[in-house]
């Protein structure tokens, strides 16, 4: 019956989004990526261009002056958290520091008033959705038992690259027998371990992507909720016959397995049913410098995430997952975030490794169903370009005010600018492919290691009014055009 209700309740919401569209021409973009991917920047950045404008030539309905105003409207979901946007620009405008990321859902109306090309008024309704792409990702589990996605979780922690991280829980695991009682102070230590395990898959010198359950790493509201209180147990330990399908009642693993049931049941359907599901563009933020920095098995992590991704926007065939993904979802892009952390000749290197990397995921899902392009951009640019010398040579480098105290003992006060050399990308992507090269990041002038350094925001002038004006950025107005363009024209 929940199928029915599912299907039920996802109609019903769908009539109202449609009648709201025919009433007044409403979109609705989901804005997301896995956490540090760059949402919250690109949100801020995506709101300030529509609302004060900037130099975005390739923004067609911006450039050709049709836009008359875009303004934020009230808040469309009562039970959904608004996006903080004056918050994070005054962070990085007043303070020149990067926002709080995103930790949750959070929405946001605009009101955009343009001037169609054939003439007229007309006005377009933007609803913003902003979550973390951890919660994606759970998509897979709906259609997994508690024995198959304990059995993938644990293949997972033992691969090579995860086994060192996987260890402490592993061996906690190890100690535990799953047919004993059920105790809630084993579930919480073992629950605990799983999740630390995950975090330290996340940090950034590993920059794994393929993390589930996504709440564990992204709870949102539901932190130490006893829905987040499970973690895998081998159930073919349970029995020297193989493997049961039902953990013995009253059991640890029964537990486990009721646990994980209402964690698909009570979080991840109702997240895709009354969020996912009513979207109608959607941008994937790809931090894909970090998963290029941190090696190959980061980068191939990232391969099998983007595959997890491409199942959430493919057209179901069979189940109430049909039913959500009848219509809807029109357009996808894939966006590499933080492109001023290169030289401009990198920029469409960067992209064509993107693009290798989606169309390799697209190529194992037999499609997306939906209109699929790919970018690379920097929300806000936090970089400028300069030729240095270096003994006899010039070098390209990019130079910015790194923030303060990062690398050995504060070697930066957060005031002084810094010029480092940014690695090249190779121009062909197959080279990272085929040798499964990693990219050797930033260097400063004596070759030290900068892989992971970060810029402060820019320092953006105000006009009279005390309003900041456009943010710079990189390829921006393109992600504007091919996720909103067409609806402006
Ligand atoms: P979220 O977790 O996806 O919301 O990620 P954020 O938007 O908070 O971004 C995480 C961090 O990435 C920020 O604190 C910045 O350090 C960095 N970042 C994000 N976008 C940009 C960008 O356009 N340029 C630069 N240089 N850094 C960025």
């Amino acid at each position: 019956y929940e199928d029915l209700i599912d299907e039920a309740r996802l109609t019903a919401l769908t009539l109202l989004d449609r009648a709201e569209d025919l009433a007044s021409p409403t979109l609705r973009l989901g804005i997301t990526g896995l956490s540090r991917s760059g949402k919250t920047v690109f949100t801020t950045a995506l709101i300030h261009a529509l609302t004060r404008g900037g130099r975005l030539p390739v923004f067609r309905a911006m450039h050709e002056g049709r836009i008359a105003r875009a303004t934020l409207e009230p808040q469309p979901d009562d039970n959904v958290p608004r996006f903080d946007y004056e918050g994070h620009l005054a962070a990085l405008v007043d303070e020149r520091r990067w926002p709080e990321s995103t930790r949750r859902i959070s929405e946001l109306r605009l009101a955009i008033d343009y001037a169609p090309a054939r003439g007229g008024r007309r006005t377009l309704t933007l609803d913003i959705v902003d979550y973390p792409g951890e919660w994606l990702l759970d998509l897979p589990l709906l259609d997994s038992s508690y024995g198959d996605f304990a059995a993938e979780s644990l293949r997972l922690a033992s691969a090579p690259a995860r086994r060192e991280l996987a260890a402490p829980f592993l061996a906690a695991l190890a100690e535990v027998d799953p047919a004993a009682s059920a105790d809630e102070g084993t579930a919480r230590r073992l629950a605990e371990l799983f999740t630390s395990y995950l975090a330290a898959c996340r940090a950034e010198a590993v920059s794994m992507s393929l993390l589930p359950p996504g709440r564990f790493l992204m709870p949102g509201d539901l932190e130490g909720s006893p829905a987040l209180t499970f973690a895998p147990i081998d159930l073919t330990r349970l029995t020297d016959q193989g493997a049961y399908t039902h953990a013995p009642p009253g059991s640890l693993a029964a537990m486990m397995q009721r646990r994980y049931e209402s964690y698909k049941d009570r979080v991840v359907r109702p997240f895709f049913r009354d969020h996912f599901a009513r979207l109608d563009r959607q941008i994937v933020l790809i931090d894909v410098l970090a998963a290029l920095n941190a090696g190959p098995a980061a980068l191939a992590d990232l391969e099998a995430a983007l595959d997890g991704i491409l199942a959430a926007f493919r057209v179901g065939r069979n189940s109430w997952l049909g039913a959500l993904f009848r219509h809807r979802i029109g357009k996808v892009l894939f966006a590499a975030t933080k492109a001023d952390h290169l030289h401009h000749t990198s920029h469409d290197p960067l992209e064509a490794i993107l693009r290798r990397l989606v169309e390799r995921a697209l190529s194992r899902a037999e499609g997306a169903g939906a209109d699929i392009d790919v970018v690379a951009l920097a929300a806000v640019r936090a970089t400028r370009e300069a030729m240095v010398k270096r003994g006899r040579a010039h070098l390209p480098a990019i130079v910015g005010v790194p923030e303060a105290g990062q690398h050995d003992a504060n070697a930066f006060d957060g005031l002084a600018e810094a010029a480092v050399f940014p690695g090249d990308l190779p121009e062909n992507p197959s080279a990272l492919f085929d040798q499964s090269l990693g990219f050797k990041g930033l260097s400063d002038a004596e070759g030290g290691d900068f892989r992971f350094l970060r810029f402060r925001p820019p320092l953006v002038e105000r006009n009279g009014t005390g309003q900041a004006l456009p943010l710079p950025h990189i390829r921006l107005d393109r992600a504007l055009e091919f996720l909103i363009g067409d609806r402006l024209r």
